[in-house]
Parts: C-alpha cells; structure tokens; sequence
C-alpha cells in the first residue's frame, strides 16, 4: 500500500467508514483504501455479556452487509425482531407493527455496536488494496495538485504502526469524512451545521428481564422521553434487552447517580413492567443528544457520510441506517465516475452524492424532530391527538404497511 498516493482516505472507522471501505474494496479491488482511526482499542466481543450499544438495522442494511461478506460472523448475535410495539404512557393510544403486516420474516435486526465494528474489521484485513490504521487522529491537512495531505495529531501517544514520525503524512485523492458527530473533516472544510440541542440524555444499559422478550422491540414514550426495550441473541436465552432510555437532562442526572438497584426499579416502573421484574442491570453509559445536520455534504475533493453529514434522535433508530443509505449512493457514484472515466474527487461527482441524500436524511431529521416534539408536549389536546393517531394507525392496515416499508428501506 502507497500510502503517499491512496486513491480514498477515510476519517474514522466507526460502522459507516469501515462499511463505506469494505464496499469500494469489494466492488474495485485496485483501489487503494486507507481508513484512518484515532483509537487505538480494537473492539472486543464478549461471550459473556452483551455491549449495551446496539443498533435496529434494517433489510437494507442487512444486504449491505451481506454483499460485503460480513452478515454471516454477525449473524448469531443479530436479533431478528418480528414485532415492534409503541405506546404513549399518557394515555391509551398504542399501535402493534408485525411483519406478517408486510410478509416478511421480521422488521430487521437489533446488533450490538461492537460485533458490527469487529466483522468489518476482520473483513477489511482480509481485503488486499485497502488499510486500517489505527493511532491516526486527523488534525489538519493541505491540499495542492489535487491531493490532500493528511497529518494526525503530533501529541499523539502511540507511534503509528510502520510509520517513521517524519513521514505521517498520508496523500489522498478522495477524502471521505465518517468520523462522527462532532467531524474534523466537516470543520477542516468550514462545513457548517444545523444543530438543535433536545436537552436530552440517552442511558443505554442491558437489563435481564424475568419474561421472555418474544423478538418484539417495544418503546413506551415517557413525557421525559421515549424507552425503548430491544431484544438480544447470542448468550443462549431470550431475557436480556438493550435499554435505550432518553430522559431530559435533569431527569437523566438523577437517573445515573442511582446504584443498580434503584435505578432496576425506577426503569421496571417506567416500563410498567411489562417484561416482569428487571433482575439485573448492566453498566450504563450516557449519550447528550442532539440532531445535526450539515448544510453541504462535501467540498473540494472530500465528502462526508454517516454521522458527520448527519445525526438523528436514537428514537425511531435510523441513524446507522442513514449512514449506511450514504454509503451505498456514493458507493454507486464512485463507480458512475470510475466507469465514465471520471475522477471519484471531482465535485460532480460529489454533488451528486449530496443531491441524493441530503433532502431523504433532512426528511428523516424532520420527522424525528416533530416525534420528538409530539411526544413531548404534556398539554391535553396534543395528548388527546397523538392518542388518536396511534389508534388510527393500529387500526389501518394500508398505513402500517406503508410506515413499516419506509422504515426498513425496502
Ligand atoms: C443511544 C443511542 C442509540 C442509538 N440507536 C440506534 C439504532 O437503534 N439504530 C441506528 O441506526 N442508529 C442508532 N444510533 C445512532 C448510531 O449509533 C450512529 O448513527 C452511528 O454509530 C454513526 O456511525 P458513524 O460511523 O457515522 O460514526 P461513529 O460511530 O461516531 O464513528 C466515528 C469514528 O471516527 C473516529 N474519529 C473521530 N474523529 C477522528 C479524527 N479526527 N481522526 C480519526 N478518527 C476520528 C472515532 O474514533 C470513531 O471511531 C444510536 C445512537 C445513540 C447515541
């Protein structure tokens, strides 16, 4: 690997880079790929306990991962849910999407973050024209004769693996921005974002329930926020779901000073035990959310996916999926050029990448916003509407089907 002549650098091998890598490698095996990643932990999968970061993926994020190879090695820890259950805890209104509503096997798969990140790891090393180096935080850059020179962090603390300390600096003809929310790559080319801070906090923990979790993803929107129960595969039993709990900040403060058992009983209770009582809790982790949206996706020579072009509500969990829809269209893009005889960095490549994704994910945004809004408000008529709507939408067959289609992005 030239790595002072690649053809693609990507910023961050978080699941959209690391997938964004493994379908150009997959699909042109002569280009020359490097993902650079700024830590230097790999991600361990344990057979003992489930990672209390998951993801809801959909149909078409599943066939992205075949095509790469890698569903397979996932596959014992995906969790196929086949029903997902929504309910407002101010009132009646409820609504039961099934996938026999669409006559398919199931609404997708809940998979833990780290399992995602490791199969794709282990798929790119066995990939030959493309890289993963790790130690690698990009800090800044300049671009001349059409190549950007990429240089890390000079604090850094691990020398990077085969790289003499005055030759760092990595040459690219495409850079791919996938590193995260709060984007280098987006600042480096004074991007600027949209961004609404919901003055909420995300706990995700794993809870052991006493009943089964019947592959049924359920969600109860709280006043505070919505909590979601997500089913887990893989440890030989049907009781353990990940818990996606978004609260307002207050409420979340108090939430993480609790010790395990407290904090068992308040989410039992907010759960309305509907699961049983929580046996066991994990370790929890918090997450402030925001919604962010950047107002261009690329600049000269470089693009963004995932969540450094966009993050969303865990909510309606969409936001992998999101990044993984970027992956496939510039993937499409990149190949369109390639086959025209076109550079991939040429901005009318990139332009049309960002006119086929950014108004889906700015609907998307939309949506999860106004959700966020509707279930939040605590007055009686906007109780008394959101009521009626899931009711309505429970009792129409026509309408599920055409929610569920356009969740799954099928
Ligand atoms: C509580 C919670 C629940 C969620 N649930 C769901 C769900 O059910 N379904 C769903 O689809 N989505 C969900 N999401 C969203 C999903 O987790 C994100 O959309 C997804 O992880 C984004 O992936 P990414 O690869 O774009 O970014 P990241 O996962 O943030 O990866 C970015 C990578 O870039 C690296 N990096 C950062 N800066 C640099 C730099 N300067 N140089 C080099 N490397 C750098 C980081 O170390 C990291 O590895 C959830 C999010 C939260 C917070």
């Amino acid at each position: 690997m030239n790595r002072q002549r690649l053809d693609i650098a990507i910023v961050g091998a978080g699941m959209v880079g690391l997938a964004q890598a493994a379908l150009l490698a997959v699909r042109h095996p002569q280009l020359q790929i490097a993902v650079l990643e700024a830590s230097t932990e790999a991600p361990q999968v344990s057979d003992t306990h489930h990672d209390p970061r998951v993801v809801a993926l959909t149909g078409a994020s599943r066939a992205l991962l075949e095509e790469v190879g890698v569903w397979e090695q996932i596959g014992a820890r995906a969790c196929p849910y086949t029903e997902m259950r929504v309910w407002d805890a101010e009132g009646t209104g409820s609504v039961c999407f099934n996938s026999r509503d669409v006559q398919l096997p199931d609404l997708g798969h809940i998979v833990e973050n780290n399992v995602v990140v490791s199969a794709l790891r282990a798929c790119l090393e066995a990939l030959p024209h493309v890289e993963l180096v790790t130690g690698f935080r990009l800090e800044s850059w300049w671009r001349d004769c059409g190549l950007w020179h990429l240089q890390p962090r000079s604090d850094r603390v691990n020398v990077i693996e085969g790289l003499e300390e005055n030759s760092e600096i990595l040459r690219t003809r495409l850079l791919i921005g996938a590193d995260g929310a709060r984007s280098r790559v987006r600042d480096l080319l004074h991007i600027r974002c949209r961004d609404t801070d919901y003055h909420q906090t995300a706990l995700v923990c794993v809870a052991e329930c006493e009943k089964p979790h019947q592959h049924t993803a359920r969600q109860r929107f709280l006043k505070s926020g919505p909590l979601a129960f997500l089913p887990l595969a893989g440890l030989g039993d049907d009781r353990h779901c990940a818990v996606v709990w978004s609260a307002d900040e207050t409420l979340a403060r108090e939430l993480v000073m609790l010790d395990d058992q407290a904090f068992a009983l308040n989410l039992e209770k907010a759960f309305e035990s509907r699961l049983g009582n929580i046996i066991s809790v994990s370790e929890r982790f918090s997450f402030p959310l925001r919604a962010r949206h950047a107002e261009s996706y690329y600049g000269p020579g470089a693009v963004l996916i995932g969540d450094a072009a966009h993050s969303i509500h865990p909510l309606a969990g969409q936001g992998v999926n999101l990044g993984l829809q970027d992956v496939q269209v510039l993937s499409e893009e990149i190949a369109r050029a390639l086959k025209r005889g076109l550079d991939p960095a040429d901005t009318s490549v990139l332009a049309r990448y960002q006119r086929r994704r950014r108004g889906d994910n700015a609907a998307t945004l939309k949506a999860m916003s106004t959700f966020k809004s509707l279930f939040g408000a605590g007055d009686l008529h906007w109780r008394w509407l959101r009521n009626t709507g899931l009711s309505m939408v429970d009792a129409s067959p026509l309408l599920k089907k055409r929610i569920i289609l356009r969740a799954m992005a099928v």
